[in-house]
């Protein structure tokens, strides 16, 4: 029997159990990893043979899956014994790399047991665990297509690569003091301070001392401060030029998160999964400091904390011997992306860590942490990277070479390759140099790893951003997919879904196809393309941009489509007292012939508009930090009231006015009623708004996507509401909701089209 076998079976241990399996079961024959997966080529009796396919299946290691398979029969060629082949290269490469692992408990033994000569190793690993994504070159993954050719294994590491009974055999980062990489600690003049051990040992001695260390970690630089010591954590804040946004921490141990945040089975699965994300968990107490004494700087104003467990072996050494949570940061400038290279780092890094924590195993793919938010029963997926990623979904599209290069925002790619979707990490939210050289590098090396060179790029309609530039510098077909249908079809192929669906598609901005900013869409998804079928009724954007750092700004915009001209008189409203005169006349007369204010009906931006109009800031330290505040204050009412609203019908289209909600909005302000009430009733308002949209509509299948999905009240209450008043809604699970998620969507819309013109 000769079985081809597509999916997730490379990296994790597969090829062992086969042998293990097969040699158990007395068959002979051989299995090898193919550039689609693996190949097994096995002979022996009927009946062994099916039992043998059945134990395959059922007994399988649990990181695999198998996607596709192909059995053939061929004559019998007399093999004596089992083996394990090498890899046959030659077919078009289609197997699933598989996404970066945390350390496994065997590996975490061997690292803290005196004596095991792997005793405080950072790169240990074994077929269960470790790097793969950020370090594979190529297809298949053997050593040598990985950034671990250069390091040539000693005869212990050689012993247990080639026992198919060890945990290591075709580990193929296997290393030891020996024979693998080494850390060294670096000053900010590149001066080796310290070489191995000592090295670890020293960055925590700064570390304890309120230093900066930067950290080469995984899939990149981290930056490393005491989360406790406030001077600490306010010089990185400074020096990254990162006012407000929230900085991730790892901490030592479940017991220490525990100190600071109640955890429940879900975020415990989620904070000790292969995936190791950063997860966003409550405080135990907010405002306050937590018993970890826990820097008031590290989320300000905020009653989530980013949370990640130690992932590598570096990692658990280093927060083992310090005992405290410390901040781990990317390492970067911030809106750059991730840093990988200690020569890159030392230049790009070196005005903010005082020292540098490097080795000498390079990384071929910058892999940021993934970043999740636990919700019901699961997750939302902020930012898919490490552990993650790539993505591989299975569709039944027909297959065809295409590469998509996503948004601008959180930027990421997509492959279409066979009749899988690949999804990559994070890159990064494009504006530097860096990033769009980070686009172009990561371009690179995904299409060598596969490859793969695509017939066609997808892109976005937006001319400005930079994705969209770098498509049409490639002298290829281009196809520009609009956003929004784009975020519909990465919500269907996360849920594989068909159509019709109607999609509710909400985020900040997205072009739309009539030139003006979309962002509170409903389309309806049929067979062939999309249909705008309803949105919010429009308002400007007084300064454009600038509306998104000054949520105050779209609350004018709302405010001046509900009164016009007259809004500007009235002494009532704080929000129009709160802006200075000669700022305010430059607004009003933009607003009213429509300079620099584009017309929008962006979902976002009347969440920017609530907060603002609330009194949760005028401000965004970050594009989303006022909806968050927003999502917050919601948290703290427990409260089923609700706004008024309008649907008309404009030509066939449904228009949401929202003018009902927010005059009634402004009379609890007035009455002084809690900010809290006012943002759950806004909140509240807006799911009912989905639910009596869908129902106007008349589509039983409602997927939700887009930015605004990040925010879990929003999203759980319309799945409730809609779920009681018999819709089927569907969210996110492996593709973020955000922009993170539109390459995939774009791949969906290339291959719905090529299906079309079959
Ligand atoms: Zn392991
Ligand atoms: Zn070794
Ligand atoms: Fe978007």
């Amino acid at each position: 029997m000769h079985l081809e076998l597509q999916g997730t079976v490379q990296g994790i241990g597969f090829r062992p159990f086969v042998y293990r399996l097969a040699r158990s079961m007395a068959l002979s024959g051989w299995v090898r990893n193919s550039s689609r997966g693996a190949e097994i080529e096995i002979e022996g009796s009927a009946q062994a043979l099916d039992k043998f396919k059945g134990r395959l299946y059922s007994e399988k290691p649990r990181a695999a899956s198998i996607t596709a398979e192909k059995v053939s029969f061929t004559h019998s060629p007399g093999y004596t014994e089992f083996i394990i082949a090498s890899s046959n290269d030659k077919a078009s490469k289609s197997a699933g790399i598989l996404p970066d692992l945390a350390i496994c408990r065997a590996c975490l033994k061997d690292i803290f047991e005196t004596g095991n000569r792997r005793y405080l190793y950072p790169f240990t690993n074994c077929t269960n665990c470790g790097p793969r994504f950020s370090i594979i070159e190529r297809l298949p993954y053997d050593r040598h297509h990985t950034t671990m050719k250069a390091f040539t294994m000693c005869d212990e590491c050689r012993e247990e690569y080639e026992n198919p009974l060890d945990r290591r055999f075709h580990a193929q980062p296997n290393a030891c003091p020996r024979c693998g990489p080494q850390m060294e600690l670096w000053d900010r003049k590149g001066k080796v301070l310290e070489r191995r051990n000592d090295a670890v040992q020293a960055a925590c001695e700064a570390i304890r001392s309120g230093k900066i260390v930067a950290v080469k970690g995984l899939g990149g630089f981290q930056l490393m401060v005491d989360a406790r010591q406030g001077a600490a954590v306010s010089d990185l804040r400074r020096r990254k030029g990162r006012e407000e946004k929230p900085l991730a921490l790892m901490y030592p141990d479940m017991e220490a998160i525990r100190k600071d945040c109640d955890i429940n089975s879900n975020e415990l699965g989620l904070l000790s999964s292969a995936a190791a994300p950063i997860v966003l968990l409550r405080r135990k107490s907010f405002p306050g400091v937590g018993s970890s004494g826990l820097s008031d700087l590290i989320a300000p104003g905020n009653p989530y904390l980013g949370i990640m467990m130690p992932y590598t072996p570096l990692h658990h050494i280093i927060t083992a011997q310090l005992g405290f949570p410390v901040v781990a940061t990317s390492g970067n400038l911030s809106d750059e992306p991730i840093c990988i290279d200690e020569h890159e780092a030392f230049h790009r890094l070196g005005k903010i860590a005082d020292l540098f924590l490097v080795h000498n195993r390079p990384i071929f793919r910058q892999m940021d942490d993934s970043v999740v938010r636990p919700i019901n029963d699961g997750a939302i997926i902020l930012r898919s990277a490490r552990g993650y990623a790539p993505t591989i979904i299975s569709t039944d599209s027909p297959g065809m070479p295409v590469l998509a290069v996503g948004a601008n925002q959180k930027n990421s790619l997509a492959l279409g390759i066979g009749k899988q979707v690949l999804a990559s990490q994070h890159i990064g939210d494009p504006g530097s140099r860096y990033s769009s050289e980070a686009l172009a590098n990561n371009v690179d090396s995904l299409l060598r790893a596969y490859d793969l060179t695509p017939k066609v790029i997808i892109c976005d309609r937006h001319p400005d951003y930079i994705a969209t530039q770098y498509a049409e510098r490639q002298g290829r077909p281009v196809v520009k997919v609009q956003h929004h249908y784009a975020h519909v079809l990465s919500c269907m192929v996360d849920n594989k879904i068909e159509t019709p669906v109607l999609g509710v598609t909400w985020d900040g901005t997205g072009l739309g196809d009539d030139s003006t900013i979309w962002g509170g869409e409903f389309l309806y998804i049929d067979k062939k393309s999309y249909k705008r079928v309803g949105h919010f009724r429009h308002f400007r954007l007084p300064g454009g941009e600038a509306a998104i750092r000054e949520p105050g700004r779209a609350a004018l915009g709302v405010l001046y489509a509900i009164y016009g001209d007259s809004l500007f008189s009235k002494e009532e409203i704080t929000l129009v007292k709160a802006f200075k005169a000669p700022e305010l006349k430059v607004l009003h007369r933009m607003l009213a012939r429509g300079i620099n204010s584009p017309i929008s009906s962006s979902a976002g931006r009347l969440f920017d508009a609530a907060a603002a109009l609330i009194g949760l800031g005028r401000f965004s330290g970050f594009e989303g930090q006022a909806a968050m505040r927003l999502e917050f204050a919601a948290e703290q009412a427990d409260s089923d009231e609700v706004y008024g609203f309008d649907i008309i019908q404009e030509s066939g289209i449904h228009v949401i006015d929202w003018e009902p909600m927010f005059i009634e909005m402004l009379d609890d302000i007035k009455k002084e009623r809690a900010p809290s009430l006012t943002a759950a009733k806004f909140h509240n308002t807006m799911a009912d708004i989905i639910v009596e949209a869908a129902r106007l509509i008349g589509e039983k299948k409602v997927a939700l996507t887009g930015g605004c999905f990040q925010n879990r009240y929003l999203t759980e209450r319309a799945i409730r509401r809609l779920k009681s008043s018999g819709f089927t809604p569907y969210r996110h699970r492996t593709i973020p909701p955000n922009d993170g998620g539109i390459a995939t969507g774009q791949i969906m819309a290339a291959l719905r089209s090529a299906k079309e013109k079959q």
